[in-house]
């Protein structure tokens, strides 16, 4: 078999389509290689040896001899040999798993030095004192990642020997001074481990192999896994790869770039560069870098030279990349590079992570370039995403109290509670409160804080940092590098000037602007035109699924409109019985004893309800609306405390001592599968009844004050027997009658039901002959399928996770296997016994992407979901028809 894959010297094994296999940073080196951009040779060994080493601890036989061969075909293109004297080859070992986990896993450069190689390298470089701290470095690095020796004591050896030279920067260490600091280093290796430091290259190459892939398992690359559902199966690859060093001079460089702004998505070049420094200096935000750009550098009041400037010649060649990777990625790509003695090497390409708004502006610009098709920028945005752009940003009225300003790192607003460590956001997020994650620079280690947190901010680092990137990725607002704020984690405060904050304390984060704002401000509703605009049109013009919107309260319907909701597929009464004018009443209705009592209770709501359906009916113009009958277990409105249980009883005009036995009487075990649903409608038709009359006298109001024709759809919940379904069908007849002859009006509607309990589904045919539609409640059916509560699973459910038992929260994306062969059941039998019967789905999964490409598939008409959700569902839709 082939384990190791060849790239550089203008060709390659490997290509971008290969990333399963190569990793995406093997993937995409081959694939820059061979189209002759300039990439330091280098071979890759595939993610099929890290499955096999972690499960055996050992290596596929043929994986040495390959290794070897690699070796040989980056010797032939450099000209230098490993561990050759004179003319030695050094090189990095890095991760690369087929999804970039960002800072998760170990690399480690300058690979293939010892004392005898260091000596060529000062020869070659004509430089003794980079060969000598290249050298520490590699000791270094390799102690730490490789042997297991923590980094504090060499930082300490270090810190020792600058403090015993008078100096403070490490750049005034001599080239003597580094070789002390060596052989402190190597002497504090072998005192830890009990062997020394490996001085044959090929040693240390396979011991960096074995780090790398060990790597894969650690703690923080298996947190991060979890958090981002990537199965350990797929394993890294290991690139190993000739070194260029940006630390030669002057005349060399490192740094990262993004082909377009990762933040707005303007086409823009954007980058950031250090001279005369080693790869990870940008990311690890230990030196804050300069712009590449000039434009930049002025759009962020930077007095430091662009590279634009400093190195013109560099500059070109980096834009001629930039052109040729989109032209042919035909994407925003995310880059680093070297550059040593002024060329230009090419280190890392990959599609750039970027905000919700970069995504559409990068996609919507590309289709008026002629770049992509309408149907490819269709998908190339990822619909969960929307949600970002969706919510509000800072009013721009509002009055704000500015205390500093860092770089935009990631866009959106958010206000909440100072917090100085990942733990404690966690913890604090988890008791329900809105906090930011204050830090000086963030690291893997915070990835579990940043993501409870609202809101991040950094007082170190560039729009590349860790903070920024991550926060990006997550959709977190975020401000970095904020450098005039001072935090004290010691002593637990925000420092801005004058202005002294401890933690608890509400900041605001303006991530679109870098403002960093001392207590709430008030946000107002995102713009929907423009580029958002333009891609659900063309996302409108492939999908087949219509969208609807669960809704009930005028805001939330005029929201979910505003969003592209083509109709109302669920209004649940139930929401509007528990609105403060009215729960009284609602109360004496369940309180009463009497069909006499129920009914006068319900002659108070009436007129309430007609007109929440006028409200919504005026606001929805004629689109569909399905209006589900009450259905939660009466005790949900049961008074609480003794002064609620006065008050209903003075108003029922009942003694307390009745109301406390009514309500003893109306306790269940189990009142999930208790009275609720059409069990109510049958037991106390008067309620359906109060309901159904409300629903169609507002349909004959608005008729006759807008001249819209009102459909209603009305919808009969927790089904599981037909005949329950035939009784109510009857009863909203009847009722839809007398008011139709009372007001010498025909209304048109539908009666259908839920389809949210197994036996419904099964018994699909036969419900059918009484319904004119059926909705999913995949709420329910998840539930009753499950035997899973849904109010209860929280609990175990993560633990269900973790073990894999269960790849996803079925609440949350619906189960396709069990509850969704429940949906493709009732389906057929229903379509069946019904041609044309109207099919949907209302439950939560109605605003899950997946769940929706499912109900694609399985042939349903509309999803329905929170008002939110809508635009995400539109995209979601079209991605599925396509
Ligand atoms: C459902 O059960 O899926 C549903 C939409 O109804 P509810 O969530 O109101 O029970
Ligand atoms: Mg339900």
């Amino acid at each position: 078999s082939k384990w190791v894959y060849n790239f550089g010297g203008g060709d390659s094994e490997g290509r971008s389509d290969m990333r399963n296999l190569l990793g995406g940073k093997g993937a995409n080196l081959a694939e820059m290689a061979s189209i002759g951009l300039p990439v330091p040779p280098g071979f890759t060994i595939t993610t099929e040896v890290c499955a096999h080493f972690t499960e055996t601890s050992e290596y596929p036989d043929d994986v040495a001899k390959q290794v070897e061969e690699g070796l040989k075909h980056i010797e032939q293109i450099t000209g230098a040999k490993f561990g050759d004297a004179s003319n030695p080859l050094l090189v990095s070992v890095r991760s690369g798993a087929r999804v970039s986990m960002p800072g998760m896993m170990d690399t480690v450069l300058n690979l293939g030095l010892n004392d005898s190689t260091v000596e060529g390298l000062a020869r070659q470089s004509n430089d003794e004192r980079f060969a000598y701290d290249s050298y520490r470095r590699f000791i270094q690095m390799f102690g730490d990642v490789v042997l297991g020796v923590d980094h504090y004591h060499f930082e300490e050896i270090l810190e020792l020997a600058k403090e015993d030279r008078g100096v403070n920067l490490d750049t005034e260490l001599t080239a003597e001074d580094w070789k002390g600091v060596i052989e402190q280093y190597k002497a504090k290796i072998a005192d830890e481990i009990g062997t020394p430091f490996p001085q044959d290259p090929k040693d240390q190459l396979w011991a960096a192999i074995a780090a790398v892939f060990q790597s894969w398992t650690n703690q923080r690359a298996v947190t991060y896994r979890r958090l981002h559902q990537i199965p350990e199966a797929w394993g890294t690859a290991v690139n190993i790869q000739a070194m260029v060093f940006g630390n030669m001079g002057d005349d060399c460089a490192t740094g990262v770039a993004f082909t377009r702004d990762p933040s707005t998505g303007e086409n823009e070049f954007y980058g950031e560069y250090l001279v005369n420094a080693q790869g990870e200096d940008v990311v690890a935000g230990i030196r804050t870098p300069q712009n590449i750009t000039v434009r930049s550098k002025e759009k962020q009041g930077s007095d430091m030279p662009a590279m634009e400037e400093v190195m013109p010649d560099v500059f070109r060649q980096l834009l001629e990349v930039r052109g040729l990777l989109e032209q042919h990625y035909r994407d925003m790509q995310d880059i680093e590079f070297t550059v040593q003695g002024g060329k230009l090497y090419m280190l890392q390409t990959r599609a750039g992570k970027r905000t919700a708004k970069a995504a559409l502006k990068i996609a919507v610009d590309m289709v008026q370039d002629g770049v992509l098709t309408e149907e490819e920028a269709v998908q190339r945005v990822d619909p969960a995403s929307l949600d970002q752009l969706l919510h509000p940003t800072l009013d721009p009225e509002a009055e704000r109290k500015v205390i500093g300003r860092g770089l935009p790192a990631s866009p959106g607003a958010a206000s909440g509670a100072i917090v100085f460590t990942a733990d404690n956001a966690e913890k604090l997020a988890n008791d329900g409160q809105k906090v930011i994650l204050c830090r000086i620079e963030t690291s893997p280690e915070d990835i579990h804080g940043m993501h409870a947190a609202k809101g991040i901010l950094t007082t170190r680092g560039g729009m590349t940092s860790h903070a920024a990137v991550v926060a990006r990725g997550m959709g977190r607002p975020c401000v970095a590098g904020a450098g005039e704020l001072r935090i004290d984690y010691k002593s637990g405060v925000l420092r801005a000037g004058a202005v002294e904050l401890k933690e608890g304390d509400l900041i605001t984060l303006d991530g679109a602007t870098g403002e960093i704002i001392q207590g709430h401000v008030p946000t107002v509703e995102p713009e929907l035109s423009g580029d958002f605009a333009h891609l659900m049109e063309w996302a409108d013009r492939v999908r087949t699924l219509k969208v609807r919107t669960n809704a009930e309260t005028p805001t939330d319907c005029r929201t979910a409109v505003s969003f592209g909701a083509e109709g109302i597929g669920l209004c649940r009464t139930e929401h509007m019985f528990f609105e403060a004018d009215r729960i009284v009443a609602v109360r004496e209705m369940i309180l009463a004893e009497s069909e006499e009592g129920r009914r006068k209770a319900l002659e108070k709501l009436l007129p309430m309800q007609r007109q929440d359906f006028i409200d919504i009916f005026r606001i929805m113009k004629g689109l569909p609306v399905t209006i589900r009958l009450l259905d939660p277990p009466l005790h949900e409105f049961l008074p609480n405390g003794e002064a609620e249980i006065e008050e209903v009883s003075r108003s029922a005009g009942v003694p307390v001592e009745q109301t406390r036995a009514r309500m003893l009487k109306l306790h269940e075990v189990n009142p999930m599968l208790g009275h609720r649903g059409c069990r109510l409608g049958i037991t106390y038709p008067e309620i359906y009844e109060m309901q159904v009359r409300a629903i169609f006298e507002a349909a004959v109001e608005v008729h006759k004050r807008d001249g819209d024709t009102i459909v209603p759809e009305i919808m009969i919940p927790l089904v599981s027997v037909k005949k329950e379904l035939e009784i109510l069908r009857a009863l909203v007849e009847r009722v839809a009658q007398e008011v139709m002859e009372h007001h010498t009006q025909k209304i048109q509607y539908l009666v259908g039901t839920m389809i949210e309990l197994p036996r419904a589904a099964l018994r699909a045919a036969d419900i059918a002959e009484e319904a004119d539609f059926f909705s999913f409640g995949t709420n329910d059916l998840t539930q009753t399928t499950f035997g899973l509560s849904r109010d209860d699973a929280g609990n175990f459910l993560p633990s269900y996770q973790s073990q894999g038992i269960l790849e996803q929260d079925p609440f949350i994306s619906l189960d396709q296997e069990g509850v969704g062969e429940l949906v493709s059941i009732a389906t057929e039998r229903g379509r069946k016994a019904r041609p044309g019967i109207k099919l949907g789905i209302c439950g939560e999964h109605g605003g899950d992407p997946s769940s929706i490409r499912f109900c694609h598939e399985t042939g349903l008409e509309y999803v329905s979901c929170s008002p939110f959700r809508v635009p995400i569902a539109r995209l979601a839709a079209a991605q599925a028809a396509l």
